[in-house]
């Protein structure tokens, strides 16, 4: 389809996109190089007074911004009015923060009496122009993500979004440059993955982030390797949720049920693999399905919506194909397991919320992402063997532990293998907070102070 905005609920095309030739790709690499020579020497404040500019003007479009998400990706329009608040917000804290983030390290006089400096210290500075490879499930969050950190830090920003989000991915271009970003600062490229190689390569590109899949993060990452240029991967996740038998079982399954199908199910910090202690499985995985069979599946436009289309039809099938593939080699699915009856919905790309269970490692489900409203549910004998379940995952972006005792809580901390662990609530990221992965969910860490100094030059200034 190349580059379009094609309507999840319904499959029309709504509008194709010329994309960008070579010679207007050549004329934004070479505007982000310029502004970047400019832009590096301009000071925290004026960046701050920038990056609130863009927020205020986020907020005001809000209603507008929200329409465009759910139109291209099939997100419920109260996700999307949720995510470009989230954005704002994100905005804020970055210019109230970003100064004291990357603010001069000076070691203790102790530690480098005898490196023969009388004073030292470390300086981060820019990079230069950071190619961002973003996905379409949170298409406004995933960019500010990147954005909001890499222009208080002095960057300038390439994005080439996701090829089916086009219209939000010329919002975000344009929002920063009405914001009274000097030309260049933040552009969007129409461009499709097979055009990435290119511009990663062009000299003037300093670095790389990519939020996508395990496959797109592999490219992105080699042809980086290649050219010793630092990369950011957030890829994909298989999030565990684990329930212990000390846990508040009604809180929990009403944060199962809201961490599985956020987002219709395509989040990578889902929780999509649901451990349950033996003595609380019945009980819990009841009331799980019989939530998961309540949730009202239809247009994302209407607000009494839990859970809207997928956002393309390829990832429906893959959806199905998983399932399909659990149910034949010996699974259950409690609920769901097919598209929706209703006719009204039968030209979307829709897909009823499923629980599995039976799982075996046998079964592609139990090794690959669910990208969709489709949960597994695994039976465990003790907090050992709920560990090992969790940690049989090639992902390892982030767990969800539901439990009141403190040593169970100490046990997960120790041991999950993720790069976040939620007690007694779901994955969700916050500005200040780390958020990244480990395996094959990608190396890095965007958000919080961490992200901020991921794209910046660490200097050492050492002075006699
Ligand atoms: P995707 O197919 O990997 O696409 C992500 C981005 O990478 C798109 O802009 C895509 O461009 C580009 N791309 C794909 N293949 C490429 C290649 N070979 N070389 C260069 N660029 C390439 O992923 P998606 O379907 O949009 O998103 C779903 C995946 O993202 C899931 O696995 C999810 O878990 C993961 N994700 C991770 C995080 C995180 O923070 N860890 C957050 C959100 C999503 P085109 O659209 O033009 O193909």
């Amino acid at each position: 389809m190349g580059i379009a905005t094609v309507n999840p609920a319904t499959g029309e095309t709504l509008r194709i996109y010329e994309a960008h030739g070579p010679e207007e790709v050549e004329r934004r690499i070479a505007a982000a190089h310029e502004a970047y020579r400019q832009y590096r020497t301009t000071s925290f404040a004026e960046r701050a007074r920038l990056l609130r500019a863009a927020a205020t003007l986020l907020d005001e479009d809000t209603e507008d911004i929200a329409r465009i998400m759910t139109l291209e990706m099939g997100k419920p329009i109260s996700a999307s009015r949720a995510e470009a608040g989230k954005c704002a917000k994100a905005m804020r804290w970055y210019a109230l923060n970003a100064e004291s983030l990357l603010a001069d390290e000076h070691p203790a006089e102790s530690d480098i009496q005898d490196s023969g400096a009388d004073v030292a210290r470390v300086h981060y500075r820019p990079l230069g122009p950071i190619l961002a490879v973003m996905p379409w499930n949170f298409p406004l969050w995933q960019v500010i993500r990147f954005a909001a950190p890499a222009l208080m830090a002095g960057n300038t920003g390439l994005l080439k979004h996701a090829s089916n989000v086009p219209r939000t991915a010329l919002y975000l271009g344009d929002l920063f440059r009405r914001a009274g970003f000097p030309e260049g600062c933040f552009q969007a490229l129409l461009i499709g993955s097979g055009d990435v190689e290119r511009v990663l390569r062009d000299p003037r590109v300093a670095a790389a982030t990519l939020t996508g899949s395990e496959p797109a993060g592999r490219a992105v990452a080699s042809v980086a390797g290649d050219e010793v240029k630092k990369t950011v991967l957030e890829l994909g996740g298989s999030d565990p949720f684990v329930v212990m038998p000390s846990a508040d079982i009604v809180g929990a399954v009403k944060t199962a049920v809201t961490a599985r199908v956020q987002n219709n199910g395509q989040s990578c910090i889902a929780a999509k693999r649901f451990i349950v202690h033996q003595d609380v499985y019945d009980d819990f995985s009841e009331r799980f399905t019989a939530a998961m069979n309540a949730l009202t599946v239809g247009d994302p436009f209407e607000d009494s919506t839990d859970v809207g289309p997928l956002a393309t039809e390829q990832g429906r099938t893959d959806l199905e194909a998983l399932v399909d593939d659990a149910v034949r080699r010996g699974a259950t699915a409690l609920c769901g397991g097919h598209r929706p009856e209703e006719p009204e919905l039968a030209n979307g790309w829709y897909y009823r919320p499923t629980v599995l269970t039976g799982i075996t490692p046998e079964m592609r489900i139990h090794h690959e992402e669910a990208f969709g409203p489709v949960a597994t549910v695994y039976p465990v004998r003790d907090i050992e063997e709920a560990v090992a379940v969790a940690n049989d995952s090639p992902f390892g972006l982030s767990s969800n532990v539901w439990t009141r005792s403190p040593e169970d809580v100490a046990f997960f901390v120790r041991d999950l293998e993720a790069g976040g662990v939620f007690v007694n609530g779901m994955t969700a990221s916050h500005p200040a907070l780390p958020f990244g992965g480990i395996k094959r969910s990608g190396y890095g860490r965007e958000l919080s102070g961490h992200g901020i100094r991921e794209f910046c030059n660490a200097t050492t200034v050492w002075q006699r």
